[in-house]
């Protein structure tokens, strides 16, 4: 019996049934390390057992069950390909590593970006003319900065009717009918939601937690289910070419071959989740990246495989996005590198994303300012077709762009003694004519987050400080709101 059957409500299409039928869903040993108890009890492979040193593990345990437990706002995991990367990187060690310092202030949302405000279903997320789902909360391995901290930690949220439960995930049965109803009600109403005014339904990320560790047969029911249902753009958003590259292995690239033979319209977009280039590219003994002949750094060949199974499938688009966070990338020359590696190859650099308002985001946001220069120092001497991301802050209303930070002050502005930084609203979630409207504050070298420009708004046509939540997700009427 495949995964769709199993969902006794949701009926195939016939077509659907032909397409699974073809798929193959080998199980995949990853190795992958779970917690922090086999290191401590010495259940770890010999390589692997000074990964954390004896110091460290007294001082993690130390809070074991106090309210500064790491694991308990974050689990801890990494694969043994991870680990092996990490021996040769401090970068990608600090990643998957657990430190004490990371409940030193535990300040933050529960819900960062107030993502349930936008989930009619439980597990999908609406905005505007793209969802986004839940389909599975862990990954293969565990970033310590993680934006779904709460969904992977399985933490109990607050929702806005008061109700207080995990975020559940999407079923496929449950989120087809959401959109053949919405988008009914669209196409009836000549292109528009007779209530909510929204567009159709016509993009899906999956996510989670990441998708690549489901089964192909799994992954598979969801494509085609969304396929049936008329949706436009597929997207998968995956770290898993970082922590297991050999998950792209031929009978993944066969299920997305036989995919696109049966669904041809569909696009597919692989959204890819590339934090340094250390994860990518080979070392030699010194910790030094290899030149190749031609000058070009060389790949890992386990990864350049990987990549080059999506690659050479010219119908997948393929787009790099990563958060910079401190002490990992908050570097301009790895993000040099990384851009450059990234579109040689032929995948795009999407975005560079600013921390979320996450618990504990005080340990790993960068300055909102200093991401700006970072980002900007490291496109100098790139071209225009390695420079093509942006650097984007979620706020609650939807994907914002910083898009300057001046580096004198603005004579005859009050409030711009020391500057500004220019934020553009580029996707809102519930209101996409808000696209392009600016928001301009006064500088703030330390601020992490929007509060730490509340005190100094100069102008904002894009409503970020008077932010109205949306109280209904399927109509999206507001509810005042401070940042
Ligand atoms: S890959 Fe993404 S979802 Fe998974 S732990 Fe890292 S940041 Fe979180």
């Amino acid at each position: 019996m495949n995964v769709i059957e199993k969902d006794a409500k949701y009926l195939p299409t016939e077509r659907e049934r032909a397409f699974l039928a073809t798929v193959e869903s080998p199980k995949y040993d990853r190795q992958s390390i779970n917690g922090l108890a086999p290191f401590m009890e010495g259940r770890v492979p010999e390589e692997m057992q000074g990964f954390y040193s004896h110091e460290e593990l007294a001082a993690l345990s130390l809070l074991k069950g106090t309210d500064r437990d790491v694991e308990k706002r974050m689990p801890v995991k990494m694969t043994r390909h991870y680990h092996d990367l990490a021996k040769q990187s401090p970068a990608i060690s600090r990643l998957v590593k657990a430190a004490p310092e990371e409940t030193r202030s535990l300040a933050g949302a529960e819900d960062p970006g107030y993502q349930m405000d936008y989930s009619p279903v439980e597990g999908l997320l609406h905005k505007y003319e793209m969802g986004l789902m839940y389909v599975v909360s862990t990954c293969s391995s565990h970033c310590r900065f993680c934006y779904r901290e709460e969904l992977i930690g399985r933490k109990e949220i607050q929702r806005q009717d008061g109700t207080v439960a995990k975020k559940g995930l999407a079923k496929i049965k449950e989120v087809m009918d959401y959109i053949h109803a919405h988008n009914e009600a669209v196409a009836a109403n000549g292109g528009h939601h007779p209530e909510s005014g929204r567009e159709k339904l016509r993009e899906i990320l999956l996510s989670g937690g990441d998708p690549m560790v489901l089964p192909n047969s799994k992954l598979a029911a969801w494509l085609a289910a969304l396929a049936e249902a008329g949706i436009e753009s597929i997207r998968i958003g995956t770290k898993e070419m970082a922590f297991f590259p050999d998950r792209f292995d031929p009978t993944f690239l066969a299920m997305l071959d036989q995919f696109h033979t049966t669904y041809p319209d569909v696009g597919l977009r692989m959204m890819l989740h590339f934090n340094h280039p250390d994860e990518l590219l080979a070392k030699d003994q010194d910790g030094n990246y290899i030149e190749e002949p031609s000058g070009i750094l060389k790949w890992r060949p386990e990864t350049k495989r990987a990549m080059e199974g999506l690659t050479s499938r010219g119908w997948i688009s393929i787009e790099n996005q990563s958060p910079i966070i401190k002490g990992i990338n908050d570097d301009p020359d790895a993000l040099r590198i990384l851009q450059r590696a990234m579109k040689r190859v032929g995948a795009n650099n999407h975005y560079f994303f600013c921390g979320r308002d996450i618990v504990a985001h005080e340990m790993f946001n960068v300055p909102i300012e200093t991401a700006w220069q970072i980002l900007n120092e490291s496109q100098k001497g790139l071209s225009g077709v390695e420079t093509h991301a942006r650097l984007s802050i979620t706020h609650y209303k939807g994907k914002t762009e910083v898009v300057a930070v001046t580096n004198e002050p603005l004579p005859g502005f009050a409030g711009a003694e020391n500057g500004v930084v220019i934020f553009k609203i580029l996707r809102s979630a519930a209101d996409a004519p808000d696209r392009g409207k600016v928001c301009i504050v006064g500088r703030n070298p330390d601020a992490i987050w929007f509060d730490g420009y509340a005190d100094r708004v100069l102008f904002d046509e894009a409503g970020l400080y008077d932010y109205q939540r949306v109280t209904d997700p399927r109509v999206a009427p507001p509810l005042q709101c401070q940042v």
